[in-house]
């Protein structure tokens, strides 16, 4: 059987070596393809988890041009379009079903693991999660809000990504479960980025990634890509607009061979209670004389590490796996 593919590979995995030197390369209507026999392989799966009200936003705009790309190399994508889907963004015990195992006093977070583990969280959340599974990539595509995701993204990321199911204590940060998998925030702003520098009105954009980045994505294990961020965005002219879909289009051909964003390894810490999972005393030795804290969060009363939770290649990162690979 002879299949097609656009040779932007990054969509296809199970190929061998050997047989990626036997792919046929060639051009057909000006995009480059690849046609191969013989052998099964799989198409990556890339979820786009979606909030905007309106189907004309540039939010909208930005998730379709997402969708285009990612199907034109072969990607299988799935989206949830939480607005549309009318997704509850509250966490509450309607996400069980069967009895609770403490009605008196309800803790959402034991109970929904328990009833995660006897398969008893509602449709709504384990569909979400059958596509969290499935996918290589998630990209959360949302307008800031207050510094943050909509709430009713923020209730994907509460109900969905549920104990057990995407986080225990002994499977976070590095050791996380979904180590293997890559996300990306995609968000518009109202600000334009000089309001979020770290002199500008609103302060620092990569504090205010950290609690995304590090305490939901990468505290499940996610490798955490640079995120794309489109500034005051209303504010933009429309041709600039069109441009910058252009650049999304574009970096979402290569995003696969990213480097992610880098975050403190949990090796630096004394991963027990009596230590307070805090980092040792040896990294703290070595960490003393680095001009920089290790991350945007372990600072350790230095200056912030440049761009830690904007850019994959900082000029900080070498100091960062210094501490890390000593
Ligand atoms: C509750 C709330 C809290 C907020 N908190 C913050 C905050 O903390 N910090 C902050 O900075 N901002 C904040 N904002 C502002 C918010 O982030 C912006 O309003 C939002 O990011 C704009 O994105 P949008 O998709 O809605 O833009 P839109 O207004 O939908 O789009 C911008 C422009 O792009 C045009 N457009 C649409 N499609 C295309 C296309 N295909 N090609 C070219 N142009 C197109 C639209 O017509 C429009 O002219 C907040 C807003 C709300 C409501």
């Amino acid at each position: 059987m002879l299949l097609m593919q656009v040779v932007n590979r990054g969509c296809i995995r199970g190929v061998s070596t050997a047989l990626r030197r036997s792919l046929r390369v060639y051009s057909q209507d000006s995009r480059k393809s690849v046609a191969y026999s013989g052998t099964h392989t799989m198409a990556k799966t890339v979820l786009i988890v979606y909030a905007h009200q309106s189907p004309t936003s540039f939010n909208s705009a930005a998730h379709k041009v997402a969708v285009e790309a990612l199907k034109e190399q072969g990607c299988k994508v799935l989206v949830s379009d939480l607005y549309a889907m009318d997704f509850e963004a509250s966490a509450t015990a309607k996400d069980i079903t069967g009895d609770l195992k403490n009605p008196e006093n309800f803790q959402y977070g034991d109970e929904t693991m328990a009833a995660w583990q006897e398969g008893r969280l509602t449709k709504e959340i384990t569909e979400e999660q059958r596509k969290v599974e499935e996918a290589e990539l998630i990209i959360f595509q949302f307008p800031l809000y207050w510094f943050s995701v909509p709430a009713i993204m923020k209730g994907w990321i509460d109900r969905v990504l549920s104990q057990g199911f995407a986080f225990s204590l002994q499977n976070m940060y590095d050791n996380g479960i979904f180590k293997d998998k890559k996300a990306v925030l995609s968000f518009t702003t109202g600000a334009m980025e000089s309001m979020f520098m770290s002199d500008g009105i609103n302060g620092d954009i990569n504090i205010i990634l950290w609690p995304l980045q590090n305490g939901v994505l990468h505290f499940c294990g996610f490798q955490v890509l640079e995120p794309q961020i489109f500034w005051s965005i209303a504010h933009t002219p429309p041709a600039v607009r069109i441009a910058l879909l252009d650049a999304w289009r574009a970096r979402l051909k290569g995003i696969w061979a990213e480097k992610p964003l880098s975050f403190a390894s949990s090796a630096l810490f004394d991963l027990s209670f009596q230590g307070g999972f805090r980092l040792t005393p040896e990294v703290k030795e070595k960490l003393s004389t680095a001009p920089y804290g290790i991350t945007t969060g372990h600072h350790m009363g230095k200056p912030l590490p440049p761009h830690n939770q904007t850019k994959a290649e900082n000029e900080t990162a070498t100091t960062v796996s210094d501490v890390q690979t000593s």
